[in-house]
């Protein structure tokens, strides 16, 4: 079923009686050549990149709830590709270049916005770190403008530019930044697996991996024991509890991120604005919710809710860059469980085990890495190599010391990246 502006008139014409589930709700088989553990982003697009680019098509997705209820469907849903680091910031540049012909590749309306990112400084020395982030975004081939007071007050009018402790000196804005769909990403990635093939499991947890003789033979699950060639572990929040039953111990933390947002609003805020020093960033929905967030809860949990004090730090820092925020209501808050690693990098990598791969360690930045990490770890699973954009996400980094990519600079502590 392909989808067009036509086809949604005549739909409309007609009492809408046309549409076809998105995808088959498909029964385990007895054996594929891949299985993907999580149903999430990562998972649904490595699915989708392994039968597309690489026709696969025997494998399936196997997710212990439904499609998309895990980070996927609970983020901020912000997209840029404003990283430092080399081996970040060509993933990421990647990953963006993949966002702008996703709608047309999935045939599946994403939303993706490319409405402009800016991230405030407040002195000197912040300007300073903005200016090499933003040169490096360049050459990296991405965009990047140095605004000043006076810039960001032309985008931002609405801001407490003189707040006594975080007087804003300026912001680095990247146009090509912005935000999509979050659902509609893993629904549009699993309509397009599923039309090419792969079986889509849910209500199906993964309770243990079959290795023999240092080859995976495949998973225990609660649908019975699958058999396959190659596994993939896709499952961010959870991934130290599933590599566990591989045998691993994971350089991860998982740790409870929080989101809010707001009663439906008319548009007031048309850009991602990202308040580092205080810890707050914020964008509008199409619904006009305004959607925002802050820090982790900085305990280590599994629990997808948060607390009171992260979410009243949250309130205070929104507050203190955009007082006119108080008067809206807040309508709900959610948590995700964030898989984080020591240096804040992802890991897409083989494993000790043959046939065993994995993709997680995405901190609370891995929706923008949605099609990049499906792309690149579909590449690694079909071909044994690693795709050049992911090309240091090793995981032996934290074995050796070498090639960690620390992007804020805060050491190897999870809860601080
Ligand atoms: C509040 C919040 C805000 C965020 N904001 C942003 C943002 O603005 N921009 C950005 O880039 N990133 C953001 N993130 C991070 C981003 O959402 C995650 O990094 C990303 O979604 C993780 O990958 P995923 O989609 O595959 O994870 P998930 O959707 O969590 O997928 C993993 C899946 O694995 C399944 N699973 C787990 N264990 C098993 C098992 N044993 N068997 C079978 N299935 C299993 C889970 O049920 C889950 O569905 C945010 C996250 C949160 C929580």
């Amino acid at each position: 079923m392909r989808f067009s502006g036509l086809r949604v008139l005549r739909e409309g014409l007609t009492g809408n009686k046309g549409w076809a589930p998105h995808w088959r709700d498909a029964e385990p088989k007895a054996e594929y050549d891949a299985i993907i553990i999580g149903g999430g982003g990562h998972g649904l697009s490595t699915a989708y990149y392994l039968a597309k680019e690489h026709g696969l098509t025997n494998i399936a997705v196997l997710e212990k709830g439904y499609l998309g209820g895990g980070n996927v469907g609970r983020n901020t849903t912000i997209v840029r590709a404003n990283y430092f680091l080399q081996g970040n910031s060509e993933f990421y540049s990647h990953s963006l270049k993949l966002w702008e012909g996703l709608e047309e590749d999935l045939n599946y309306n994403v939303m993706h916005s490319q409405r402009g990112l800016i991230n405030l400084f407040h002195s000197d020395g912040q300007r300073d770190a903005f200016a090499r982030r933003g040169n490096s975004m360049i050459n990296q081939g991405d965009d990047a403008v140095l605004l000043d007071r006076d810039g960001v007050r032309k985008h931002l009018p609405y801001l407490d530019f003189d707040n006594v402790r975080f007087p804003i000196y300026g912001g680095l804005l990247h146009p090509r930044g912005g935000t999509a769909r979050h659902d509609a990403v893993a629904w549009g990635y699993a309509r397009g697996a599923s039309d090419r093939g792969v079986d889509l499991i849910q209500q199906c947890e993964v309770t243990g991996i079959d290795i023999e003789n240092g080859q995976v033979r495949g998973v225990q699950t609660t649908r019975g024991a699958i058999k396959a060639k190659k596994v993939g572990i896709v499952v961010a929040g959870r991934s130290g509890q599933v590599a566990a039953m591989a045998g691993m111990r994971l350089p991860i933390e998982s740790h409870v991120l929080q989101a809010f947002v707001t009663e439906g609003l008319k548009p007031c805020i048309d850009h991602v604005v990202s308040f580092g020093m205080g810890h707050f960033y914020i964008s509008q929905s199409d619904k006009g919710g305004l959607v925002f967030g802050g820090d982790l809860d900085f305990y280590a949990s599994y629990a997808s809710r948060g607390n009171l004090p992260m979410a009243e730090h949250v309130m205070e820092a929104g507050m203190t860059l955009m007082p006119m925020i108080g008067k809206a209501k807040v309508l709900r808050s959610w948590g995700g469980i964030m898989d984080m690693t020591p240096d804040g990098s992802p890991i897409i990598d083989k494993t000790d085990t043959k046939g065993l791969f994995i993709d997680c360690g995405w901190c609370y930045g891995g929706f923008k890495a949605v099609p990049g990490s499906g792309f690149s770890f579909a590449h690694l699973m079909a071909t044994g190599n690693h795709h050049a954009s992911a090309s240091k996400f090793r995981l032996d980094r934290f074995r050796t010391g070498v090639d960690l990519m620390d992007e804020e600079g805060t050491g190897s502590q999870h809860n601080l990246h």
